[in-house]
């Protein structure tokens, strides 16, 4: 048997004809940028994300750098941030000019951990009037950007009350994390100021190709947003702000908007394929820790991501029996050659060091069948037997 990680074709197959026929009415229309389907995404997605606002932009990459520019983020500007996380969300913060800062996870959730951040702010930060100081930089720490590592909500209620004292802006990495809720319900990217949303193709709901969104209840940076999305040009050719091309193509919030619907049932599979490896893999739990779920909270399962120290022999077990893994991420970004220059050493994260040692992603996908979910399962604990 071949359990792939994903097999994006099962989704495609059953809903080939409605797909093809919105990419169709694109076609006829001939509009390709900024039309109905754009519009009709926005709401939807603002609706689903329960925010006010909603921006399509190019892709989740895009989404974040747009959301730092809107909020001024720029050169002598730090944004706290996990270590454990894909590139973008470190690699926006870069590329505006700003620092990327640092915090460790929580070695449960994968999650920036809140205490590593408030301590940090309270142990290492100083304010110098309206400014918060990083004084090793000189920086100032402007914004704090958690990221729903792997569908699951971040701590938001410490994380916010912390960004609250500390007066810093928030910026939701949403990218995994689509649909998903803490425990009173609130939904991930309607905590912060802007929220990011990936449709990559491997996220929970993903297009045929690049697109993403930036969801806020604030009004006037949604606007700010929109302005940028286009070059910052308002009027047309009239440029108050420098912004760049961050659009949304009308063919992929076509496409988005026939899967959308089916959201919700894809999210409670993938939860349903985790409560079977849950249990599957509850025997081995001396061996490897299967995915925390926080208790009464909406994990989505974008992955779902097992821990033991025996990972890359476990991993090549998989491989060969024709499991198909990954691992979400191997190198911490504070040790990345690109971030040489934030002076980041092994040691300093240890958690996140940890986990990039020890995590496996296993296929969660919702078509997964019962026969393949059960090879999956016999196929991790025969590597415990041999
Ligand atoms: C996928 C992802 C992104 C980037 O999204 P793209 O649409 O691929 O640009 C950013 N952050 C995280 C955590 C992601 O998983």
């Amino acid at each position: 048997m071949q359990v792939p990680l994903l097999d994006l074709k099962q989704q495609y197959a059953p809903l080939a004809k409605p797909l093809l026929a919105a990419i169709e009415r694109v076609c006829a229309s001939q509009q390709f940028i900024l039309g109905p389907e754009v519009r009709t995404l926005e709401q939807q997605v603002a609706a689903y994300s329960q925010c006010r606002h909603a921006l399509g932009v190019s892709s989740g990459t895009d989404a974040l750098l747009l959301a730092l520019m809107a909020l001024g983020i720029g050169p002598g500007d730090e944004v706290l941030t996990s270590p454990f996380t894909f590139f973008a969300t470190a690699g926006t913060i870069a590329r505006t000019g700003a620092r990327p800062l640092f915090c460790d996870i929580d070695p449960v959730t994968f999650n920036l951990s809140a205490a590593a951040v408030e301590s940090f702010l309270a142990g290492h930060c100083e304010r110098r009037g309206e400014d918060l100081i990083y004084p090793k930089t000189g920086g100032r720490v402007r914004a704090l950007m958690p990221v729903h590592l792997y569908g699951q909500v971040a701590d938001m209620a410490a994380l916010m009350e912390t960004a609250r004292r500390y007066r810093l802006k928030v910026i939701e990495d949403a990218a995994q994390a689509i649909g998903a809720a803490d425990e009173r319900g609130q939904r991930a990217g309607s905590f912060g100021d802007i929220g990011c949303l990936s449709f990559f193709p491997t996220k929970n709901l993903g297009a045929f190709g690049d697109a993403g969104m930036c969801v806020s209840n604030d009004a006037a940076l949604h606007e700010r947003m929109d302005i940028l999305r286009v070059h910052g040009g308002r009027p047309k050719y009239h440029h108050a702000l420098i912004g760049g091309n961050f659009r949304i193509d009308e063919l992929q919030a076509a496409v988005l908007n026939v899967k959308l619907p089916h959201l919700d049932a894809w999210s409670a599979a993938r939860q349903r394929n985790a409560s079977f490896y849950d249990a599957g893999l509850k025997e081995l739990a001396a061996q490897l820790q299967t995915p925390h779920a926080v208790l009464g909270a909406r994990h989505i399962y974008n992955q779902y991501v097992i821990r033991t120290p025996e990972r890359d022999a476990l991993r090549q077990h998989l491989t060969d029996r024709g499991v198909g893994t990954e691992i979400y991420y191997p190198v911490p970004l504070h040790l990345q050659q690109c971030f040489a220059y934030l002076g980041g050493r092994p040691g300093d994260y240890p958690q996140a060091e940890r986990a990039a040692a020890e995590t496996l992603a296993l296929p969660i996908y919702p078509e997964l069948s019962e026969a393949q979910l059960h090879y999956v399962i016999d196929a991790v604990r025969g590597y415990y037997r041999r």
